[in-house]
């Protein structure tokens, strides 16, 4: 037994660490460059939210989680790191603000994933939706056991800082919805610790892929990058699936669920011009060219100031060391007290801590 007993409240649902300001957390998985569904998805929504004084912002590289999906590609993941990294701060996180980590840094997150792991039925994760999809998508032949509980481990990340809003992408709710109920398992059965995160849907819950596909993922190779130069942005624009039903520029066209549209909507700062766009397409009087290359240019628009961004953390290698080194120490102090709580809610001590007090550990 622990020397030092926690009351149980187990009907007292606050949480410990009232606080005036809300804690958002974002992970991003490290299976490749980042892409225009990540940012609509969550980069968008993190970047606004790091500006408001009402929200403490903690962004990590969630490589761990990156290798329930491609373990043997340990190294290649290693490399995306750096990529991934790279990204976040071209986006627009501001690490001056924020906390920026990289899971595997703050070891401590293992240790509470192991905890929640005794909290979820193998049936229940089972359930989870992203789960299928990934087998399929990725033509798996079995799922890990590191990708079934891909989830936990997820809730673990976003629990580990307290985190109160995780800013995903419509594919992610039903995570959220997992770490809602293990916090509520973990605060009846020992003591209120854990807020219940909300997910928080960005513009655009799933941006289709360039082919047609109705979520641009990284793993899919269907994406326009982030770091895509302008020629590669409007070779990929060029490529892209429009309305099928459509054979001549003359005939009237979709653009209800047509992902150059979709694309126009969620990117193109010249409204007017969308607007024009639209009615001459269902009139049948543009062609998917000029509508295409409006895309292009209104892309590579949006996407010059993050590639100005990429290029200035790109020549600061030190820099950017710097930073994963703040994020790490902020993000590894939050969970060292985290654990310390979760520990001691449980009754359950590290061993030469409960002989020889905190100090063995
Ligand atoms: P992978 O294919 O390796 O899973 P991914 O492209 O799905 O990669 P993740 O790192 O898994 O990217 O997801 C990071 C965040 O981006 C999550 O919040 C996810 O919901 C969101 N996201 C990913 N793709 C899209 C998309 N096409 N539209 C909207 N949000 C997205
Ligand atoms: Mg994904």
């Amino acid at each position: 037994m622990s020397t030092t007993t926690v009351e149980r409240q187990p009907s007292d649902s606050q949480p410990r660490f009232p606080s005036t300001k809300k804690r958002l957390l974002t992970g991003l998985r490290p299976t490749g460059k980042l892409h225009l569904g990540n940012y609509v998805g969550t980069l968008e929504k993190d970047i606004e939210l790091q500006n408001d004084p009402h929200y403490t912002c903690f962004f990590l590289v969630a490589d761990y989680h990156a290798l329930t999906t491609s373990a043997e590609r340990a190294p290649e993941i290693r490399q995306n790191v750096r990529e991934t990294l790279l990204d976040m701060l071209a986006a627009g996180i501001d690490p001056e603000k924020s906390t920026l980590y990289v899971q595997s840094t703050v070891g401590e997150v293992t240790e509470l994933f192991l905890l929640f792991t005794m909290l979820v039925s193998v049936t229940r994760a089972q359930r989870i939706p992203t789960l299928k999809e990934q087998i399929r998508d990725l033509k798996l032949e079995t799922a890990s056991l590191g990708l079934l509980s891909y989830p936990v481990l997820q809730a673990a990340d976003i629990l580990m800082v307290r985190g109160e809003v995780v800013p995903v992408g419509k594919d992610q709710l039903s995570h959220i919805e997992l770490t809602r109920e293990i916090a509520r398992r973990f605060n009846q059965l020992y003591a209120p610790i854990f807020p219940e995160p909300e997910g928080l849907i960005g513009k655009i819950a799933k941006l289709p892929g360039t082919d047609g596909k109705p979520k641009m993922s990284k793993s899919l190779g269907n994406v326009i990058l982030l770091s895509d130069d302008p020629k590669t942005v409007e070779r990929q624009v060029m490529r892209m699936y429009t309305d099928p039903t459509r054979i001549h520029a003359t005939d009237p066209g979709h653009v209800r669920g047509n992902p150059v549209f979709v694309y126009h909507d969620a990117f193109n700062d010249n409204k007017e011009e969308v607007a024009d766009l639209k009615r001459r397409y269902r009139a049948g009087k543009v062609g998917d060219v000029e509508v295409k290359r409006k895309l292009a240019a209104a892309l590579n628009r949006f996407l010059e100031p993050i590639r100005e961004r990429r290029a200035y953390y790109e020549a600061r290698p030190k820099l950017v060391d710097e930073i994963v080194l703040a994020g790490m120490h902020r993000a590894g102090s939050e969970a060292r007290e985290t654990l310390r709580l979760a520990r001691e809610a449980m009754g359950f001590t590290h061993y030469l801590a409960e002989r020889f007090g905190e100090g063995a550990r």
